[in-house]
C-alpha cells in the first residue's frame, strides 16, 4: 500500500510526534486530517502543512468526534492509514506515599480513559472504516498506535501511564490477529524520551543530562524519528502485530 495518493487520519496530529508524522506522510504524497482537542495548535499546524492537511476537533474518548474526523479524512482521498498519537502524561505518585494527593484516583482514571480507552475507541472506529476498503497490495488499511517504553520497563511514579501503555501493547497483539481476516495491519511504536511539548520546557542542563542517559545516539528522540518509523509501519506489508521500541537503547532506571 502506497501513501502517495492516500489519506491518513492522525490523532494528536496538532503537536509533537503526530505532527512530525503528518509532515512525513505529506512528503510522500499523502493527505492528512489532524484530529486533536487543541484547536489552536491544530489550526497552526494546518497553516504550516498547507492544502494537503485539514484539522478536525476531536477528542479520542468521544466516539462521535472520532467518527466525524474519520469521515473528513475519507473525503480527502482513499482513507487507508490511521496513526494514533493522542495521549496525555501521567501522574507522579508513588504507590506508598505519606501524603496522598487529593483526587489521585480521579487522575488515575483520566489517564486510563484517554490513553487506553481512547486508544481502543480510535482502534475500533478506524478498523471499521478501513474494513470498507477494497484490498490494495494485500491490505485494506494499516493502523499505528503509540505506547511508550514505560510499558516494558515500568516507570516509577507513573503507574497509570505505564499501565495504560502496557495495555496498548496488549491491544496490538490482539488487534493484529483479530483484524487479520479484514487484511488490516496494526503495529505500535513505543517511544523513549522524545523532544516534544509533552516533555515540557526543560532547563538545558536537565535536557543534556537526559540525553546523556541514551546509550546511542546521545540525544533525545527527534519527532521525525517517529514519523519515519510510522511511515515504514504503514507501508511495509509484512510488519504486523509489533510494538517497536524507538529509544536509542535506553532502559528506564529502576
Ligand atoms: P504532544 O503533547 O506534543 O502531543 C500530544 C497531542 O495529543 C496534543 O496535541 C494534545 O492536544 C493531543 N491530545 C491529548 N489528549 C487528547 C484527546 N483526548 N483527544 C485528542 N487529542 C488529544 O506529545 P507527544 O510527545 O507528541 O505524544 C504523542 C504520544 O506519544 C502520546 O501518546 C504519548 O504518550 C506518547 N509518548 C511520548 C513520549 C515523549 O517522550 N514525548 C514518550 C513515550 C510515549
Amino acid at each position: 500500500m502506497q501513501i502517495d495518493g492516500s489519506s491518513a487520519l492522525i490523532t494528536g496530529g496538532a503537536s509533537g510526534l503526530g505532527l512530525a508524522t503528518a509532515r512525513r506522510i505529506i512528503d510522500r504524497g499523502g493527505k492528512v486530517v489532524l484530529a486533536d482537542i487543541s484547536e489552536e495548535q491544530g489550526e497552526k499546524a494546518v497553516a504550516e502543512l498547507g492544502s494537503a492537511a485539514r484539522f478536525a476537533r476531536a477528542d479520542v474518548t468521544d466516539e462521535q468526534s472520532v467518527g466525524a474526523a474519520l469521515d473528513l479524512a475519507a473525503q480527502q482521498g482513499p482513507l487507508r492509514f490511521v496513526v494514533h498519537c493522542a495521549g496525555r502524561g501521567g501522574d507522579r505518585t508513588r504507590i506508598i506515599d505519606r501524603e496522598r494527593k487529593p483526587g489521585e484516583l480521579d487522575t488515575f482514571s483520566e489517564v486510563i480513559r484517554v490513553n487506553l480507552i481512547g486508544t481502543y475507541n480510535v482502534l475500533r472506529l478506524a478498523a471499521a472504516k478501513l474494513a470498507e476498503n477494497e484490498v490494495a497490495d494485500g491490505d485494506r488499511g494499516a493502523i499505528v498506535l503509540t505506547a511508550s517504553v514505560a510499558a516494558f520497563d515500568g516507570q516509577i511514579g507513573q503507574t497509570s501511564y505505564t499501565a495504560a501503555k502496557a495495555g496498548v501493547h496488549g491491544m496490538t497483539l490482539v488487534a493484529a490477529r483479530d483484524l487479520a481476516s479484514w487484511q488490516i495491519r496494526v503495529n505500535t511504536i513505543a517511544p523513549g524520551i522524545m523532544d516534544t511539548p509533552m516533555l515540557g520546557r526543560l532547563r538545558s542542563d536537565i535536557r543534556d543530562s537526559l540525553a546523556a542517559t541514551v546509550p546511542h545516539p546521545k540525544r533525545l528522540g527527534d519527532p521525525d524519528d517517529f514519523g519515519r518509523l510510522a511511515v515504514e509501519l504503514l507501508e511495509n506489508p509484512y510488519l504486523n502485530g509489533q510494538t517497536i521500541r524507538l529509544d536509542g537503547a535506553i532502559r528506564m532506571a529502576p
